[in-house]
């Protein structure tokens, strides 16, 4: 993705053009120069990373899609783990793990987050690249935006909107396929046999990308995201983030050809470059800003421009506050925050690695009936009935047997309705009433414990089984 440097442009050019970027203050909408540089080559890296959520829900792992978030069976399936909503207590380990990673990512490099993964400036990177290409440079971007409606006018925008369209489409399809099966998904958008929720879905992804993206883009990053105004309290004068090196930089002035430079001048020479680049049209040399999402994209401007006039680069780079004065740095490892969030970040892992590590594939759940508690049959026997609940989390059927575990020290012991296997179906619950019969004089309390035990074998020979505890009620003695 190679994009123009400004190598290509002389510094009068450049002097020209900076007349036309202005900081942002919410008043014009924001058209950046593209240019190339390591940070843009990180940032279109990072981009890629989002084919993950486009091609996600196509992969399959046997008979199903390896990822699916199954909302109306309550069943979250993740490459052949069925997670069911009292699995969800992960999930808050989870959200806790990667709060915290983002606050430490935050107070160790800034807004890394916003700059190359949020979904917000990477959607937006991709809209107005389309843009550039079909519309050319700021310049005229700038000017096609102020010109009056013409053919051409509205040919180049019907492309624009129309491409803006299809990849916001694309994204809601791709969003709501996460949730049910994704290659039926398009049949049925098409042969307008979806949900009403599904079309919603789309409709919301379409107009909300399309506005927030494509319309409304930098200034969401600027005015509306609160972790723009959180990530001032994470941020410290030792966090590594885009700085412009004041003490090199300053006194800022021009170069003017044939002109000698004053005794003051430092390496900025004021071309604005770092602004013309800044999808969020924020000046680094005023210092660290709410507007930053910290790209690096001033960094690549910059350097460029100091190559072209042969001074070192790094006039803007990566660094901290502390670095930037002078002062001696902070070792990662002697900042109490660093030990804070570490700690955190290893509590809420392990939560996530018990719980993942301690599922079982098949679970057994016992509910005893309550009306009634128990009978008398006619023949002495007291008898009480119990609903079994299997539940197998693996992606394939198994036979199970049922027993009362050994261990249960009822003489005469009869089980009604587990006589032949039960077929439990795989990521689901199946039922089974049964009904257990002890003759009364064998009962030695009212309530006595009773251990339910299932069993089953898969075809390669691996055993799995699962035991749960009731009450056996009957009569007082
Ligand atoms: S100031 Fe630099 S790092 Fe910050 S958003 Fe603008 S281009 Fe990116
Ligand atoms: S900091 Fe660099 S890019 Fe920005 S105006 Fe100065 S020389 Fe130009």
């Amino acid at each position: 993705m190679s994009e123009k440097s400004t190598q290509e442009q002389s510094l009068e050019d450049l002097y020209a053009e900076a007349q036309e970027h202005t900081i942002n203050v919410g008043d014009v909408k924001i058209h950046a120069k593209r240019m190339g540089g390591k940070f843009r080559n990180l940032k279109w890296a990072s981009n890629f990373l989002w084919l993950i959520f486009f091609i996600g829900p196509y992969l399959r792992l046997g008979d199903r899609q390896a990822v699916l978030f199954d909302i109306p069976a309550r069943q979250f399936h993740i490459f052949g783990i069925t997670l069911l909503p009292q699995d969800l207590w992960m999930l808050s380990f989870l959200l806790l793990f990667f709060a915290i990673l983002l606050a430490v990512v935050t107070a160790l490099a800034g807004r890394v987050w916003c700059g190359y993964f949020c979904f917000q400036t990477v959607w937006t990177d991709v809209f107005t690249w389309i843009e550039d290409k079909l519309e050319g440079t700021p310049a005229k971007r700038r000017k096609l935006e102020k010109s009056p409606w013409n053919a051409a006018k509205i040919i180049v925008r019907a492309k624009k909107y129309t491409l803006w369209f299809l990849i916001a489409l694309l994204t809601g399809i791709s969003f709501t396929a996460w949730f049910t099966d994704a290659y039926q998904l398009w049949v049925d958008i098409f042969t307008l046999n979806a949900s009403s929720t599904v079309y919603t879905t789309l409709l919301l992804f379409v107009v909300g990308t399309v506005f927030l993206a494509g319309f409304l883009r930098e200034q969401t990053c600027f005015w509306l995201c609160p972790y723009a105004r959180i990530q001032a309290v994470m941020i410290d004068d030792t966090s590594i983030v885009p700085s412009y090196d004041v003490s090199r930089g300053e006194t800022r002035g021009r170069l003017v050809k044939g002109k000698p430079t004053s005794d003051d001048q430092g390496d900025c020479v004021d071309c604005n470059q770092c602004v013309a680049v800044c999808p969020t049209g924020v000046d680094i040399r005023g210092g660290q800003q709410e507007g930053c999402i910290m790209c690096g994209l001033c960094i690549d401007a910059c350097d460029s421009v100091m190559e072209k006039i042969n001074k070192p680069i790094g006039l803007i780079k990566y660094a901290s506050w502390d670095g930037i004065m002078g002062k001696k740095e902070k070792p990662l490892l002697k900042r109490p925050r660093v030990w804070v969030y570490t700690t955190i970040l290893v509590i809420a892992l392990s939560g996530v690695i018990t719980g993942l590590t301690s599922m079982e594939p098949l679970e057994l759940k016992v509910l005893h009936a309550r009306q009634p508690l128990f009978v008398v049959q006619s023949d002495g026997t007291i008898q009480n009935r119990y609903t079994l609940k299997v539940l197998n989390k693996m992606n394939k059927d198994i036979n199970v047997s049922i027993s009362v575990d050994k261990a249960n020290d009822f003489q005469g012991l009869i089980i009604k309705g587990a006589e032949k296997e039960v077929t439990a179906t795989h990521g689901t619950v199946t039922a089974v009433t049964i009904f257990v019969k002890v003759p009364r004089k064998n009962l030695t309390e009212k309530s006595q414990d009773i251990i339910f035990h299932i069993e089953g074998t898969d075809a390669l020979g691996t055993v799995y089984q699962s035991d749960r505890n009731s009450v056996f009620i009957g009569p007082k003695r």
